[in-house]
């Protein structure tokens, strides 16, 4: 049931049919018992997504891979070998294979479905939310709960949740591009139309999926979900796929390579094997197929891209646990590679808790005592309270119209805390206001009415109201609050006690130098002027007075407002530049300001020059090319002038982090390399632009979540090195062990006492077993390694640096050819011939089975203390031993189920094992160990030549 017979209606009805077509109430709006039967008749609203992928389509899906494919092969293969043996036994190595496939499987569904749960938790996360005013009470909801007669608030920067017909609207400019592809913002107008009109033409509705970009409005919802205009686009609702990253390319390029260089190899094995070998039956082809099959298998690392993504998805679980959400998981590389921080400044690097400390007028200065929100202190000249005069007049003016001009308001908690409803800049004059005279607000509401708003944008720095004054007579008065140097410029006299005199240039100058001595004592500047409308132009304004009217104002004062850095600022600064990573302040805030704090929190030394918007402006880009490396603060600068100072900051090669609140900030969110949007103060549309969001508005988060892209990078490293050295491992041992069989008197004896016609290094079982045991959960593990000491000290990585260099390359082969070397002489030993003497200790020595046994053990155990090598390419692995229980528990498993493997009599069946008794286990540890060695000595070598 959906109440809205024809989309095409709304917008030439007028306001109140459309109010009771929808059965709702304009100020009170709907109930929230009503709101819910409609959630429940109407459903969410939200587009229709493709359909979720059912449980055992996503599981069918694990089997769809090339190499399960040659797995599915290798059981075919092991069947037939079992019938061309009469089907004598059990098909041990298709059940081994086919649970090995199983096992495969369930470990990727699960490690998906943990990747899907982080990445849905943060969508959660994320979901954009709505103004509505319900039981006639104004309250957040999500957008996805809105329903058709909900009453919509607003006000910039929010995206609109549904499609709806305007009641209200003040100067309300909507973005529509998403839908009609105009790129400008509309200005809308809920009057009603004479005749229907195409979509990018009913400026009395606003759609689902736009963005307001100035002024506010309300609206009654009259579409949600698919009914909405942008539900009717088929077309839009395809999700766009996203692009993978360089990383994730260049993961899929390497494992694509070692695939390719694996079936070579095993290609060549197989044929070597086919062609030395005494090859009489088809058991022994079938035999040696399943060999080469097993090989591939096992060699080429398919655990990667499940392995990565996993890893990425508990990184991103990490950040958001430390207020860092990161919207998709592929924004931690650039992340981690950032070289410029481009933060903002009131609220990011400050607490944003604004209080008035000066206040100068004509006539003089005075003190504002008291911290905080509470209205409790005084208004002081020379630590008396302010007598009647001049002084007290003008104070008494400028903090009323200041409080005016501004839609903030202050509210006492029930535990008797004072918060702010709204701007904190403009609730420091709400505060001032009361420590001057405590009834003022009420002296102020009684008298003033307002009638009209110029709103507040970051490139006018200013904004005014227009106010009707009772007790002049219903005068119309427009009263402008801004930054000093705008509203000066629009000055013509300025206050003094009752009266005003005309401005000249020594009173501007003089102005201006008060204002630079509030400013150099880091405080945010704000002034105050005004002017009596003549009686025609204060009619017929409306809603939405021209800006115009902001000409020939009277200046009444300028305020100093403290709004303390945050205690943890100066810290991450400090850890961003030892990071290697500039930090680079842009603010709308005073260039005096901006410097001072910049300076008191470590991003600036003394002498370094600050560039305004204007300057900016002023200079060739060639020159801005040269500014921009060496200037670290930009202060009352325009959105455009932040967009300029990204490109121009990637151009010289920067991967820039930017970060942003205003609804204009969203151009350079996308721009940047990481878009980073306020999660308390930023508004939707910047939330939405962005790919990181500060739930906490807090320097320090940034700098924390590089932190942790950096420690994921590392992480990926780490768990390459340590697969790709285990895969090649296993590929030597057995390539040398065919190829070198005389050398390590492999092809002089005989298997289990028989004489076979191919004798292998390892059997296709015990292959899979390895692949199985070491390429699972001790990748993972490393996968979640904690950040190493360094990861903050050192520069940031390129962020076209290959993830494997050639260094990475050099040690993976000279670790995977120790580990077969050690692998193929331990057999040596327990065979006659070959190079090493056969020892004699067990009785059981020089049986074939013994040797592979040991062989095949000392390949696990090399390649699970290998895992401790591979946390780091130049520390020691006895370094940081225990920071990591998860390698522990991994390591621990496997050696518990290889113990199994070799001494567990049907296992033994199995995998072609013999038990080993504690001196073959303590020699199979003891060549296991010279992987151990050699790597320390690498990294010894290593970090001398470094
Ligand atoms: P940042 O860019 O670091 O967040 P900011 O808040 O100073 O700093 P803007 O919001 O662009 O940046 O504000 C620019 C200037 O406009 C401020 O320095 C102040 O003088 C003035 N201003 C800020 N808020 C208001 C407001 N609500 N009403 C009138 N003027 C304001």
């Amino acid at each position: 049931m959906n109440p809205l017979p024809n989309r095409e209606n709304w917008s030439v009805q007028n306001a109140d049919a459309v109010l009771h077509a929808v059965k709702t109430d304009a100020i009170t709006g709907l109930t929230e018992q009503e709101a819910a039967v409609r959630l429940t008749a109407n459903g969410r609203n939200e587009l229709e997504q493709a359909p979720t992928v059912p449980a055992w389509q996503r599981i069918l899906a694990q089997f769809q891979s090339p190499l399960i494919y040659l797995l599915l092969a290798a059981i075919a293969i092991a069947v037939v070998a079992w019938g061309v043996e009469s089907f004598k036994g059990w098909p041990i190595d298709a059940l081994v294979i086919a649970a090995v496939v199983l096992l495969n499987a369930a470990l990727g569904y699960l490690e998906e479905g943990k990747a899907r749960g982080a990445v849905a938790a943060l969508a959660r996360m994320t979901e954009a939310r709505s103004s509505v005013i319900r039981n006639g009470q104004r309250l957040q909801i999500n957008s996805v709960e809105l329903v058709v007669g909900d009453m919509l608030v607003l006000a910039e920067g929010d995206a609109v949740g549904a499609d709806a017909r305007l009641t209200q609207a003040a100067s309300l400019h909507v973005m529509e591009a998403p839908l009609t592809g105009e790129s400008q913002a509309v200005l809308k107008n809920p009057a009603t139309l004479a005749q229907s009109a195409s979509l990018g033409d009913k400026l009395n509705m606003v759609f689902k999926g736009t963005a307001v970009t100035q002024g506010t409005g309300l609206a009654v919802v009259t579409a949600t979900g698919m009914a909405t205009e942008i539900g009717a686009i088929a077309s839009l609702l395809k999700e766009v796929k996203d692009e993978p990253t360089p990383l994730e390319k260049e993961i899929t390029h390497i494992g694509r390579l070692l695939g390719i260089a694996v079936i070579i190899i095993t290609v060549i094995v197989v044929g070597t094997i086919l062609l030395i070998s005494d090859i009489q039956t088809t058991s022994d082809v079938v035999g040696v197929l399943l060999f080469g099959v097993a090989l591939a298998v096992a060699a080429v690392p398919e655990g990667l891209p499940a392995i990565l993504s996993v890893v990425l998805a508990l990184g991103v679980r990490r950040m958001a646990a430390r207020n860092a959400i990161v919207k998709k998981p592929s924004s931690v590389e650039a992340l981690g590679s950032a070289t410029v921080i481009a933060t903002d400044k009131t609220g990011t690097l400050t607490r944003s808790e604004m209080t008035i400390e000066q206040i100068i007028t004509a006539t003089g200065n005075s003190r504002v005592t008291g911290v905080g929100y509470a209205p409790q202190g005084h208004v002081q000249q020379d630590g008396q309270d302010l007598g009647e005069g001049a002084l007290l007049d003008e104070q008494t003016l400028l903090l009323s119209y200041g409080s005016l001009a501004g839609n903030s308001s202050l509210a006492q908690s029930a535990d008797g805390q004072w918060a702010v409803h709204g701007d904190p800049t403009e609730a420091a004059f709400l505060v001032a206001e009361c420590k001057l005279l405590q009834d003022a607000p009420i002296l102020r509401s009684k008298r003033y009415a307002r009638v009209g708003e110029i709103p507040f944008t970051s490139e006018r720095k200013m904004m005014s109201t227009l106010e009707v004054d009772h007790d002049q007579g219903g005068q119309i008065i427009l009263v402008s609050k801004g930054a000093p140097d705008v509203l000066l410029e629009k000055c013509t006299h300025v206050q003094t006690g009752q009266t005003t005199r005309p401005l000249d240039e020594a009173g501007r100058a003089q102005i201006l130098e008060a204002v630079d001595t509030l400013s150099d004592a880091a405080l945010r500047t704000l002034a105050v002027a005004y002017r009596p409308l003549s009686a025609d132009e204060g009619q017929g304004q409306g809603k939405t007075p021209t800006a115009a009217l902001e000409r020939d104002l009277v200046y009444v004062g300028t305020v100093g407002m403290m709004d303390p850095p945050r205690e943890e600022v100066a810290v991450a600064i400090a850890q961003a530049q030892a990071a290697g990573i500039r930090v680079v302040m842009i603010t709308g805030d005073h260039p005096r300001t901006a410097a001072r704090i910049a300076s008191d929190l470590g991003i600036t030394k003394a002498g370094d020059a600050t560039l305004t918007g204007l300057e900016l402006d002023a200079l060739s880009d060639a020159d801005l090319a040269q500014a921009v490396r060496r200037t670290s603060v930009y202060a009352r600068v325009s959105p455009a002038n932040k967009l300029k100072i990204i490109a121009m900051l990637q151009a010289d090669g920067q991967v820039v982090a930017m970060t942003g609140d205003g609804v204009n900030d969203a151009p350079a969110l996308k721009s940047a390399n990481v878009g980073v949007a306020m999660g308390i103060s930023g508004t939707e549309v910047t939330k939405e632009a962005a790919k990181v969001i500060l739930a906490d508005d807090n320097f320090a988060t940034i700098v924390d979540a590089v932190r942790e892209g950096r420690n994921i990078f590392d992480n990926i490293r780490k768990f390459l090195r340590y697969l790709l050295s285990s895969n090649m491992g296993e590929v030597l041992t057995v390539f040398l062990g065919v190829v070198g069989a005389s050398m390590i008197g492999l092809n002089s004896t005989s298997d289990n006492g028989k004489t076979a016609a191919v004798i292998l290094p390892l059997l296709a079982t015990q292959i899979l077993w390895l692949n199985l045991i070491t390429d699972t959960w001790p990748a993972l593990a490393l996968g979640i390694d904690p950040p190493t000491p360094s990861v903050m000290t050192r520069k940031p990585r390129h962020i076209n640096a290959r993830v494997i260099d050639f260094r990475m390359w050099l040690g993976v082969f000279e670790i995977g050819l120790v580990i077969a070397v050690v692998a193929l002489l331990t057999m040596d030993m327990y065979l006659p011939g070959g190079l090493i003497a056969q020892i004699d200790a067990d009785t059981r020595a020089g049986d074939m089975a013994t040797a592979r046994t040991a062989g095949f053990t000392v390949l696990v155990m090399a390649h699970l203390l290998q895992c401790f090598n591979a946390r780091s390419e130049t520390t020691s692995a006895f370094a940081n031993l225990f920071t990591n229980r998860w390698i522990w528990a991994a390591v621990g498993l496997s050696a518990v189920l290889q113990i199994a493997v070799v001494n567990i009599g049907f296992l033994n069946v199995a995998f072609g094992t013999v038990p080993l008794n504690l001196d073959q286990w303590l020699i199979c540890l003891a060549m296991a160990s010279v992987v151990l060695w050699y790597s320390e000595l690498r990294k010894l070598l290593l970090n001398f030549a470094a």
